[in-house]
């Protein structure tokens, strides 16, 4: 088309959002023109450089914004057969982009399956066609389990209570029945309803995905569809588009899901909500769990603002309000803290499904080994390694479970108890293998490690926790010449990351497990999860001690929950008269975590836990943003860290006088694969403040970088509400 022409024919302008690239932060949408009138949602095909590219139509503007109709691009096409995405999924997107400081486009792009970039929209329109069957949304008859007291408690208070819910249960209280009927209720409330339920890891998904296929069967196969990364590109485009168009009622997925495209959702559900892969790790690092409750109530306000008669200042949940569950039986303390607060509702069950009549629910026993009264450098304590021989000599099972897990490791001496604290935090400084230095995350505060304690001048300082990595190679040994009850030679497994790479591995070790064939499993946080291991009267964790005392403020936090876990593991079903124990190595028998565990009291753990947090001004009484960057030298990482920080003390940017930049540090694993890292923590007790000032701060270090000497950086990136620092 000639350009003369374009001024004679209609012409629409529109903001279309675009992938940008992952690093630029800045960048929001592009203005465009069309021949057709379009709508705020639709998908388009746009050029972009001298590429094609997937956009969404933003908004439609007024005027061309001073381009003219020869400068601005036009729309190629529309992906025709599919709607517009509702407005309030593109809130959702605005809010999540804005609050974790990335650009609209990257944040809606990654949300959408990566095939919908590819196709035609003939092959589309075809994908789209309704299932078949129009399938009956009567229940059928069909017997269910009669509640519990706690569950009918539970469900009760969820239909009048609109605020979001901490469903606070042990293991085996029966929280998924309570998912399974909520579910169900809004299901059969409205016949269009949409349901999201949201589990920590796709291992966790074809369980509970059976489960709840079985329960709304009634509703038609293509109802109820999973959506996670585990699935090929067809598969999560199918489920994708299901979910958009209405024709599957219930979505399990895990945290990518929480962004799905739903234009009836009336429930969402975050089973294990504690957990830390909720937590997304990369690109917009979002907290699916966080996004879920802001979701819930941004799906209410718009189905309340779109007409329907709904007063506004019943306390009833209504029927177009959106309701969201977080499960847990050792919640976060930041959803801990907001049921203290009352800005959640707390429903809370204690008791296992059928201990009131089995002694086989009782929770195990909680023996603490004191290490300090075993020999020295042993890394299974003699009382344990003969507790272990006794369940082998009985034909049951022990766990032994390791926490292998990164944490940034801390100096100790073990004998006289001497930490790596920093003198001007209440942080533990980290040890940085690299340079030999100890620094403080959060301060900067840096030293060489010492040549012996400070203290009492041993050389043999350390970093907790260390000396049990080789226990899956000395345990044969240590075990060796203990037999089972009819003589045969034990067998020892190991189940973690590595032995289970291949697909069907974990099934086929789990089953061995449950066969009976297995004496003693070692593993790592792996098996504490989801597995209910009915044999296994014995769990033992050996190395608890590093994430007592680590620079991560949230190890205790994870220490309490995947202890508290693997005692749920334990004799779930254990046959009558075995009781089963939960021993823990500890050099810090006294540490009060442990006292809460033995009362397998999380409120006390939580109490302690959030004192210490406000004391130091930690999630939730405070709030922190990492920023991280890379370059081939360490100087040049940190090097724009602290002149990006300078640039903004300058200029005085808004909410500046209530933040607080620390000096840029090395990150705890500093150089990988020849790229050195670096980390600025910045903290606020407003996050408010906060939030003002990493918008204000983006463009600033986006000029930084632009300076001659910050050229060869290769990427920063800031990380809101970080898991660890
Ligand atoms: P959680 O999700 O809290 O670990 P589940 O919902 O999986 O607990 O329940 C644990 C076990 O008890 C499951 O086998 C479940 O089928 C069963 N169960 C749940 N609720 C009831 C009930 N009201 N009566 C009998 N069994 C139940
Ligand atoms: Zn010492
Ligand atoms: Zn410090």
């Amino acid at each position: 088309m000639k350009p003369e022409q374009i001024s004679t024919n209609m012409v629409f302008w529109i903001s279309v959002v675009v992938a940008t690239p992952a690093h630029s932060g800045v960048g929001g949408p592009l203005t465009y023109r069309s021949e057709l009138p379009l709508a705020p949602g639709q998908l388009v095909r746009v050029p972009l450089g001298r590429r094609e590219v997937l956009g969404v139509v933003w908004e439609l503007l007024p005027d061309s914004g001073g381009l003219t109709p020869a400068q601005a691009k036009a729309v190629l096409g529309t992906l025709e057969g599919l709607a517009p995405l509702n407005p309030t999924w593109r809130k959702l997107v605005a809010f999540t982009a804005g609050y974790y400081q990335r650009s609209l486009g990257e944040v809606a792009l990654a949300a959408l399956p990566p095939q919908l970039r590819e196709l035609s929209t003939v092959q589309l329109a075809r994908r789209l066609r309704r299932p078949s069957a129009d399938t009956s949304t009567e229940e059928s008859v069909r017997e269910l389990v009669a509640l519990s007291p706690e569950q009918t408690a539970a469900l009760a208070q969820l239909a009048v209570d609109p605020r979001p819910a901490l469903l606070f249960g042990s293991t085996g209280s029966g929280k998924t029945e309570v998912y399974l009927r909520a579910a169900a209720r809004v299901l059969a409330e409205d016949p269009e309803a949409q349901v999201l339920v949201m589990v920590p890891e796709i291992n966790l998904t074809p369980q509970l995905q059976a489960r709840f296929e079985e329960r709304f069967k009634h509703l038609g196969r293509e109802r109820v569809v999973a959506l996670h990364s585990g699935l090929t590109p067809a598969q999560r485009l199918k489920s994708w588009l299901a979910a958009h168009a209405g024709v599957a009622r219930l979505v399990l997925g895990t945290r990518m899901a929480v962004l799905a495209s739903m234009p009836k959702l009336r429930l969402i559900v975050v089973d294990e909500e504690h957990d830390p892969s909720y937590k997304q790790q990369e690109g917009a690092r979002y907290s699916a769990r966080d996004l879920a409750v802001y979701r819930a109530r941004l799906e209410g306000l718009d189905a309340a603002e779109s007409g329907k008669p709904q007063t506004q200042t019943s306390q009833d949940a209504s029927p177009n309000s959106c309701s969201v569950i977080l499960g847990s039986a050792t919640p976060s303390l930041e959803s801990w803290q907001a049921t203290l607060v009352g800005r959640y509702q707390r429903l809370t069950m204690h008791e296992r499904i059928g201990s009131a009549d089995q002694a086989a629910g009782s929770l195990p026993t909680v023996r603490l080994v004191d290490m300090n009264h075993q020999p020295k450098h042993c890394t299974l304590a003699p009382p344990l390694l003969a507790a272990i021989a006794q369940r082998i000599a009985r034909g049951e099972q022990s766990l032994i479970f390791l926490n292998r897990r990164g944490y940034a490791p801390v100096l100790a001496c073990h004998d006289c108890g001497w930490k790596s604290e920093c003198p001007h935090c209440s942080a533990y400084r980290v040890f940085h293998k690299i340079d030999r230095t100890l620094r403080c995350h959060h301060c900067g505060f840096t030293e060489r490690v010492p040549r012996a304690c400070p203290s009492c001048g041993n050389v043999d300082i350390a970093p907790v926790g260390r000396g049990t990595e080789r226990l899956e190679e000395h345990l044969a040994e240590l075990l060796q010449g203990i037999t089972r009850p009819d003589g045969s030679p034990l067998v020892i497994a190991r189940i973690d990351a590595d032995t289970t790479r291949l697909k069907g591995a974990l099934e086929s070790q789990l089953a061995s497990v449950h066969a009976g064939e297995v004496d003693v499993l070692v593993g790592t946080q792996m098996i504490a999860k989801g597995h209910d291991f009915r044999h296994i009267t014995l769990v033992a964790a050996v190395n608890p001690d590093g994430a007592l005392f680590s620079s991560d403020f949230r190890a205790p936090e994870r220490l309490f929950g995947l202890l508290m876990q693997a005692t749920g593991r334990a004799g779930r079903n254990a046959e009558k008269g075995a009781q089963s124990e939960m021993w823990v190595q500890t050099f810090h028998p006294e540490h009060p975590l442990f006292g809460a565990l033995k009362q397998h009291d999380y409120p006390a753990f939580a109490a302690q836990e959030l004192a210490d947090r406000e004391a130091a001004g930690m999630s939730p009484f405070g709030f922190s943003a990492l920023v991280r960057a890379e370059a081939r030298s360490q100087d040049l990482a940190q090097g724009f860290l602290n002149a990006a920080a300078a640039a903004a003390q300058a200029q005085a940017l808004p909410g500046h006088d209530m933040v607080t930049p620390y000096p840029a540090v090395p990150m705890t694993i500093q150089r990988v694969a020849n790229v050195e890292r670096a980390q600025m923590l910045v903290e606020s007790s407003s996050r408010v403040a906060l939030q003002r000032f990493l918008a204000a701060w983006q463009p600033v270090m986006a000029a930084t970088r632009q300076q001659a000497e910050f050229k060869p950086l290769i990427r920063w990136a800031m990380d809101v509400d970080p898991l660890a620092i």
